[in-house]
C-alpha cells in the first residue's frame, strides 16, 4: 500500500520556462519517489473541478484559465510524511514570502504564476492523486 504520498502538478509557467528537469530533479533530491507521472494539459473544465475547492475565491477564474493554458507535469510522491515535507519544500504561496532555498522561491514568477502545486492535506492527497491517475498507473 501506497500510502504517505502527496499529490503534485508542474504548473504551465514552470514547464513553459522550461523547468520540468530542474523541478524534478529537486524533488527527486529531497528523497520523494514517483508513483505516477504524466505529462498533459487540462481543459478548462478540468481545471475548473480541479480547484472547485476555490471556487468563491477572487482569484479562481484567473487560476483555471492559466492552468488550462498550457501543459502541466503530474505527479503522485511518496515519501515519509510526503505532505508537510512537500509543502516545507515548495515554500509559501507568495513565492515573495518564500525562503531560500525552496521550489518557488527559485522557479514561481508571482503568487498565482507559482511553478508548482502540492497537496495541503493527506486527505486532499488522495483526492487529488486520483483525479488524476488509475491504480493501473501507481507503481
Ligand atoms: P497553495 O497552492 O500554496 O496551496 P492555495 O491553495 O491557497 O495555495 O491556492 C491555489 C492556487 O491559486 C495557488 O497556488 C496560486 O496559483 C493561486 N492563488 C492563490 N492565491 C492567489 C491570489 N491571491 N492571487 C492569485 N492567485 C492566487
Ligand atoms: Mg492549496
Amino acid at each position: 500500500m501506497k500510502t504517505d504520498i502527496t499529490f503534485t502538478m508542474v504548473k504551465p509557467d514552470a514547464v513553459n520556462s522550461g523547468h520540468i528537469g530542474l523541478i524534478l530533479d529537486k524533488i527527486t533530491k529531497a528523497g520523494f519517489k514517483f508513483v505516477a507521472i504524466k505529462y498533459t494539459h487540462l481543459t478548462i473544465e478540468q481545471a475548473g473541478a480541479f480547484y472547485e475547492v476555490h471556487q468563491e475565491r477572487p482569484f479562481y477564474r484567473d487560476l483555471v484559465t492559466f492552468m488550462s493554458s498550457g501543459p502541466i507535469v503530474a505527479a503522485i510522491l511518496q515519501k515519509e510524511n510526503a505532505v508537510a515535507d512537500f509543502r516545507k519544500l515548495i515554500g509559501t504561496t507568495d513565492p515573495s514570502k518564500a525562503d531560500e532555498g525552496t521550489i518557488r522561491k527559485a522557479f514561481a514568477k508571482s503568487i498565482q504564476e507559482n511553478a508548482v502545486h502540492g497537496s495541503d492535506s493527506n486527505e486532499n492527497a488522495t483526492i487529488e492523486a486520483s483525479f488524476f491517475f488509475s491504480n493501473f498507473e501507481r507503481f
